[in-house]
């Protein structure tokens, strides 16, 4: 059975200008041969230019976010190929803030997979539980619920990643306990269809936190959101991910 992929894959969210492309320079001059995939996803303004920046290097440019349609009268959204045209290899789909913000279901989250897969890209699908989902004890149920529905068919390792993010976890510094992690990556493992896939912990992923959280079995990576905006922060990521 082959192992996962690790992947240290940094999410900008709505942050950043041309000015802090210096800060993905940095990163590609910093790891020539990271020893794990490394990704930048910035905001949709910046992708083209700073797949430019970090051209011949290991580091990869994502989106945030795609239309399920290919094109048309869509205002102020972004196709999957117009991702891929601009030098993006992933797209990050269902984020908690997509979902909560954005009302996005899981089944427009497979679409959405779907149209990524049609082109080339890689879906980085995201499920999580709200604080008061995992108080209630529904953590498994809802995670396992929303990767189902979010899954389209023909998912694979070659197309797919899995983002585990427990909402509360994400932005606010607090974590999971270890074994809490342990418990829903190894529910994910149990229930992707390729094996293969990669699994990624996303909420609170700092270069104090990585490495205790990259010990854990079937955790191949994280989703990092505001410690992957300076390079010195996600390098500290990277390295601890790619001595894991
Ligand atoms: C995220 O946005 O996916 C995320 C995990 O954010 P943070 O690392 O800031 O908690």
């Amino acid at each position: 059975m082959p192992d996962a992929c690790k992947l240290a894959a940094g999410n900008w969210k709505m942050n950043g200008t041309r000015a802090d492309l210096d800060e993905a320079r940095a990163l590609a001059n910093a790891f020539p041969e990271p020893g794990c995939g490394v990704l930048l996803c910035p905001p949709a303004t910046l992708i083209a230019a700073m797949a430019e920046a970090v051209a011949g290097s290991a580091v990869m440019v994502g989106g945030q976010d795609c239309h399920a349609a290919t094109a048309g009268a869509h205002t102020g959204d972004i196709s999957a190929q117009m991702l891929a045209d601009a030098g993006a290899r992933h797209v990050i789909l269902g984020h908690s803030e997509r979902r909560a913000d954005h009302g996005e279901t899981s089944a427009d989250v497979a679409a959405k997979a779907r149209a990524a897969h049609q082109a080339g890209l890689v879906a980085i699908i995201c499920v999580g539980e709200t604080e008061a989902e995992r108080d209630a004890g529904q953590t498994l149920d809802v995670v396992l619920g929303q990767l189902g529905a979010s899954l389209p068919e023909g998912a694979t390792a070659a197309n797919t990643v899995i983002a585990y993010e427990p909402v509360w976890a994400i932005g606010t510094g607090r974590t999971p306990t270890l074994d809490q992690i342990a418990e829903v990556h190894d529910a994910l493992r149990a229930a992707v269809p390729d094996t293969a896939i990669s699994l990624l912990y996303g909420g609170s992923v700092k270069p104090a936190n990585a490495t205790e959280i990259f010990a854990i079995a079937n955790v191949d990576g994280a989703l990092v959101g505001g410690a992957s905006l300076k390079a010195v922060d996600f390098g500290a990521i990277i390295t601890a991910l790619a001595t894991a």
